[in-house]
C-alpha cells in the first residue's frame, strides 16, 4: 500500500516490549476498577476516595477557585466532577473537559417488587437502559444499591459479589419444553415482566399464623434480622441487580476483557487516571463522571442536568470572566464506546468505517441514526484538532461510526455538550457484544484511550 493511502494500525503488532508492558499493566488497575465498582454510586464513591488521595477537596459553590486548585463535586452520589484548574486564561483558552458516564444497563428492582408463588419467593423488576432481556436469564446477579429506611437513614447494598455471598437468578425454559418459545422472536422470547428474580424458596415455618408460614414471609425475616428491612422500605430503594461476574482476561493471549459493565467505564476509567496522571498545569481540566446516559442523560445526575454549566459559570466566575466565553473556549472529548467489528455479526456493520478491536482509540465524528438524526456531528476543523494533537502524541487511533447505514444507531452525551457552544466529539474504545451482562474489549484499546486523554489535557 502506498504511504498516500489510509491504513489502521494494530496496536498490538506495532507495541515494542516497553508499550506492551505497559498495556497489560494498566489492565490490571481496570480490572479492579470494574470488580469494585458496578454501579454509578459505587464507581462515583470510588473516584472521590481516588480523587481525595491525590489531593481533590470537595468544591463549594462561592469557593474562589484559583490556577493550582483540585476539586471534585460529587453530584448526588452517582455523578462527579474532577476538576483541575490551569495556570492559562480560562477566558481565551477554555476548559478541556473529558465526558464518559458511569451508569450501565441493568434490571433495576421495581418499588414494590416481593411476591410469592408456588412456594417461591420472587422479585419484579424494571429494567434500565437498552437491554436484550434474554441474555440475563440463568447467569448469576449481584444486588447492589442503596435503601431508605423509614427513619430515614441509607441501608448500602452490595449482595453477590464476595465470594461467600448467595447470588440471584432469573429462570428460563429448559430446551425439552421450549418448542414454542423457540419459535418466538428473540426479542419477544424473554419479556419485561417475566424478569423476575428468585429469592428465595424456604417457608417461615416457625410463624405464629399459619398464613404466615410463607416463603415470602421468610424474605421479609431475613431482611429484617439482616438488615433491618421491613417492606415498605422497598419503597425508597434503589436497588438493581448486575451480573455477579468478575472482570476477567479472555482469550490464550489475554489480549481483551471480559466485563459487565465496559459501556462506559472503559472511558470511565481512563479519563480520570489521566487526570489523575497527567503533571502539566496549563490548562483546566474537568472530568465528568456523568449518571443516567443509558435512559437519555435524564435527571439531576445526568449529562443535561444544569450542574454541568453552573460549574462552568463559577470558574468563569472566579476568574472574573464570561461564562460564555470560557464555553466557547473549551473543547470537550464525549468519551464513550463504539460497536467493535465482530466477524460473527459482520453484516451490521461497514468493514471501511467500523472501529476494529485493538487497533486503537475509536473515534466517532457522528452518532446518532437513520441521516444522522440526533447527532451533533463534530466539524471537520475539529476533528482535525483533534487528529493532529493524537497523531503529534504517538497516539493510536482509529475512527468508525456505529453500524451500517440505516440498520440501527444510538447516541451518547456529546448533543447536549456540543449544545453549550462546545466543540465535541466522541472518542472511546471499541466493544463487542455491547449492552450484554459480559461485554468484551481490547487491553489495547483501554491503554490507547488513556493515552488519547492524557494528549488531550497535556
Ligand atoms: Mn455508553
Ligand atoms: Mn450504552
Amino acid at each position: 500500500m502506498s504511504e498516500l493511502a489510509y491504513k489502521r494500525t494494530n496496536v498490538y503488532e506495532k507495541a515494542d516490549e516497553k508499550l506492551l508492558k505497559e498495556i497489560f499493566d494498566y489492565a490490571e488497575g481496570y480490572k479492579t476498577f470494574l470488580d469494585e465498582g458496578k454501579t454509578e454510586r459505587e464507581v462515583c464513591a470510588n473516584v472521590v476516595k481516588a480523587a481525595q488521595k491525590a489531593g481533590y477537596q470537595p468544591f463549594e459553590f462561592g469557593r474562589k477557585l484559583k490556577a493550582g486548585d483540585k476539586v471534585y463535586y460529587n453530584n448526588r452520589g452517582k455523578n462527579v466532577y474532577l476538576i483541575r484548574m490551569g495556570k492559562a486564561d480560562v477566558a481565551k483558552d477554555g476548559i478541556r473537559i473529558i465526558a464518559s458516564h458511569i451508569d450501565s444497563p441493568r434490571i433495576d428492582l421495581k418499588q414494590v417488587p416481593l411476591y410469592e408463588a408456588e412456594q417461591i419467593a420472587f422479585a419484579k423488576t424494571h429494567y434500565y437502559g437498552g437491554l436484550r432481556k434474554y441474555q440475563w436469564a440463568t447467569i448469576p446477579l449481584a444486588l447492589h444499591g442503596a435503601v431508605i429506611l423509614k427513619d430515614g437513614s441509607k441501608l448500602e447494598v452490595r449482595i453477590g459479589e464476595d465470594e461467600s455471598d448467595p447470588v440471584f437468578y432469573i429462570s428460563d425454559l429448559l430446551p425439552h419444553l421450549a418448542a414454542k418459545q423457540n419459535a418466538k422472536p428473540l426479542g419477544t422470547a424473554i419479556e419485561g415482566e417475566d424478569l423476575n428474580i428468585w429469592f428465595g424458596n424456604i417457608p417461615y415455618v416457625a410463624a405464629e399464623n399459619e398464613k404466615d408460614r410463607t416463603v415470602k414471609e421468610n424474605v421479609l425475616k431475613i431482611l429484617h434480622d439482616k438488615y433491618g428491612m421491613e417492606e415498605a422500605d422497598f419503597l425508597s430503594a434503589e436497588l438493581c441487580l448486575v451480573p455477579a461476574f468478575k472482570a476477567k482476561d479472555i482469550g490464550f493471549d489475554r489480549a481483551l476483557i471480559g466485563a459487565y459493565g465496559h459501556d462506559d467505564r472503559v472511558c470511565s476509567y481512563p479519563a480520570y487516571t489521566a487526570l489523575l496522571d497527567e503533571p502539566s498545569e496549563e490548562h483546566t481540566v474537568m472530568v465528568v463522571l456523568a449518571d443516567k446516559e443509558e435512559i437519555g442523560s435524564e435527571g439531576t445526575t445526568g449529562m443535561q442536568c444544569a450542574i454541568f454549566t453552573d460549574l462552568i459559570d463559577e470558574i468563569a466566575a472566579a476568574a472574573g470572566v464570561s461564562s460564555a466565553a470560557v464555553r466557547a473556549h473549551s473543547k470537550c472529548l464525549s468519551a464513550d464506546v463504539n460497536a467493535a467489528y465482530d466477524p460473527n455479526y459482520g453484516d451490521v456493520l461497514e468493514k471501511m468505517n467500523a472501529t476494529y478491536l485493538s487497533h486503537g482509540a475509536g473515534l466517532t465524528k457522528f452518532t446518532g441514526s437513520r441521516g444522522k438524526s440526533g447527532s451533533s456531528d463534530a466539524d471537520a476543523e475539529y476533528v482535525g484538532y483533534i487528529r493532529k494533537l493524537f497523531d503529534d502524541n504517538g497516539v493510536i487511533w482509529q475512527t468508525g461510526e456505529l453500524g451500517k447505514v440505516d440498520v440501527g444507531g444510538g447516541g451518547t452525551v456529546a448533543k447536549f455538550i456540543a449544545a453549550m457552544n462546545i466543540d465535541t466529539v466522541d472518542i472511546g474504545v471499541a466493544v463487542a457484544s455491547m449492552h450484554a451482562p459480559y461485554e468484551v474489549v481490547s487491553k489495547a484499546d483501554v491503554y490507547e484511550a488513556y493515552l488519547a486523554f492524557r494528549a488531550f489535557i497535556k
